[in-house]
């Protein structure tokens, strides 16, 4: 979607675990909580945003992923955009199980190098322990997703993210796909949905 819409796509996630990796003030600060499945303040991840979308490979948009993730965050940087004459244009819901969550993000890993995803039974490797794309023999896991740290972060999600849905439809921002529809379907609902706005 980057290229095809000249977007910048930009995960709150992996700027924050690239920031523990460098051990950045920001990257100390979220550690602890990453690891424990919480979300970091809502104050630096606004700040981090807000900083990071200044650069110039943003100068046409960005596509954000993992972030508003509650309504201080989303109050926040609509204040930050409006003062830059900016705004949220659209916002897509992933609406999949709790369970099939579970399964999904219990199962990913990458390829250290390229880092193409793989699932252990959806999307597994064709040779073992080879990457089919580029022949790397180390692959990562996130050591937050395992089952216990995962059922955290969704419950995370139903009591500090879902409460800022409101705000988002009143906007009338807010769009909504079937994550757990087949991945092609899913790519196709979201192409649809951008090229509408
Ligand atoms: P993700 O890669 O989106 O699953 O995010 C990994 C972790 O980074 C989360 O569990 C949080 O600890 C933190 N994080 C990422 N985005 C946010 C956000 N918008 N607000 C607060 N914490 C975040």
């Amino acid at each position: 979607m980057e290229e095809k819409f000249g977007l910048k796509a930009l995960s709150t996630g992996e700027m924050l675990r690239a920031a523990v990796e460098q051990q950045t003030e920001i990257g100390q600060q979220a550690e602890e909580r990453m690891a424990s499945g919480d979300l970091v303040p809502d104050d630096l991840i606004v700040a981090m945003v807000a900083e990071r979308i200044k650069a110039s490979d943003c100068a046409n948009g960005a596509i954000l992923d993992g972030f508003p993730r509650t309504l201080a965050q989303a109050e926040m940087f609509d204040e930050v955009l409006s003062k830059r004459n900016l705004a949220l244009s659209l916002v897509i819901l992933f609406e999949a199980d709790d369970e099939a969550m579970v399964e999904r993000i219990s199962g990913r890993f990458s390829c250290a190098s390229c880092g193409e995803g793989y699932h252990d039974i959806n999307k597994p490797l064709t040779r073992e322990g080879i990457c089919d794309v580029c022949g790397e023999k180390r692959f990562r896991r996130r050591a937050d997703d395992n089952p216990e740290t995962i059922r955290h972060r969704l419950g995370d999600y139903h009591a500090l993210t879902e409460p800022l849905l409101p705000f988002l439809r009143e906007k009338d921002i807010l769009k909504s796909v079937d994550a757990m529809a087949e991945i092609d379907d899913l790519k196709f609902a979201i192409e649809s949905l951008m090229k509408a706005t």
